[in-house]
């Protein structure tokens, strides 16, 4: 059997991961490569991980609720990763050293269709993924990265330690991020949980939504009914893929052979 690549969550079996990585595997040539689901309960992520380099894997994906003890567990870590406090790709050595790093961070600035620098954003969310959204905008130059959280005090932790303003309320900005898990239920209503209604979307030049669901979330929907620029949760996804494949393989990866697969659902 060749190479072998996976993500690792729990739960997993939605993910869109698999899809868009072995069509880019096959699409470089890697045909023996094969990238997999890899449902793993938090009780037992440190062993299988460490089984993970012995059994042929090269890297994983790790996703919710595993970022943090994939940190904990490497051998070593990006500087990005550690001041994050979270990993979302893993790669392995022959000799079964674990490096971490996260792509979530460069893949959301590559995302955006300005350069962040100079400009106002407003992050929703105080969790893994809004760690990484405000220390890459802060990274990147941006001006002022305002911080709300459904729970306030996450919010003011996340910045004592990261930089950002904590805000209880949705002020203007050019970019929005959405970061909370708010819209990933589609059987509750999207807005009730967030600090704006629809027609605020209008206050932002460009609205990002982490948040990936079969269909477009409320909030997606509504920047695109008022032709603003959106980023949704799956060019997110093929963004933080596209730079793990490439942390993986040493190749380029195929990007927009990636978001066809990932369209194709
Ligand atoms: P975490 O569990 O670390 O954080 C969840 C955040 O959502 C917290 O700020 C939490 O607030 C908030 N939240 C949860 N439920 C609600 C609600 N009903 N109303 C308002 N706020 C809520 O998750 P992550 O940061 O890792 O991920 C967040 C979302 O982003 C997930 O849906 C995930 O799938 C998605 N994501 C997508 C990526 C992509 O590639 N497209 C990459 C990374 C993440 P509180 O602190 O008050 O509990």
């Amino acid at each position: 059997m060749g190479p072998r690549l996976g993500v690792l969550g729990w739960p997993v079996r939605h993910s869109r991961s698999p899809a868009i990585q072995n069509a880019a595997l096959a699409a470089v040539g890697l045909a023996e490569w094969r990238y997999q689901l890899l449902p793993v309960p938090p009780i037992l992520f440190s062993e299988t991980v460490r089984a993970l380099p012995g059994a042929g894997f090269r890297g994983a994906n790790v996703t919710i609720p595993h970022k943090e003890a994939a940190l904990a567990l490497a051998d070593d870590a990006t500087a990005s990763a550690r001041a994050i406090g979270a990993a979302n790709t893993l790669t392995f050595d022959r000799d079964g050293a674990i490096h971490a790093d996260n792509t979530d961070a460069p893949g959301l600035i590559a995302t955006l269709p300005f350069d962040a620098a100079g400009r106002s954003a407003l992050v929703l969310g105080a969790g893994g993924s809004a760690r990484a959204a405000v220390w890459a905008l802060l990274e990147a130059g941006t001006r002022e990265v305002r911080v709300w959280n459904r729970s306030p005090e996450r919010a003011r932790a996340l910045c004592a330690e990261l930089g950002g303003i904590p805000v209880l309320d949705a002020e203007p900005a050019d970019l929005l991020v959405n970061c909370t898990s708010s819209g990933l239920d589609t059987s509750r209503p999207m807005f009730n949980s967030l600090p704006l209604g629809a027609d605020d979307v209008t206050k932002y030049k460009c609205v990002v939504d982490l948040v990936y669901t079969k269909w477009d979330t409320p909030l997606v929907s509504a920047a695109r009914a008022n032709a603003i620029p959106t980023v949704d949760g799956l060019e997110m996804l093929i963004a933080q893929g596209a730079l793990s494949f490439e942390r993986f393989t040493g190749e380029p990866a195929p990007t927009e052979l990636m978001r066809a697969a990932v369209r194709r659902g």
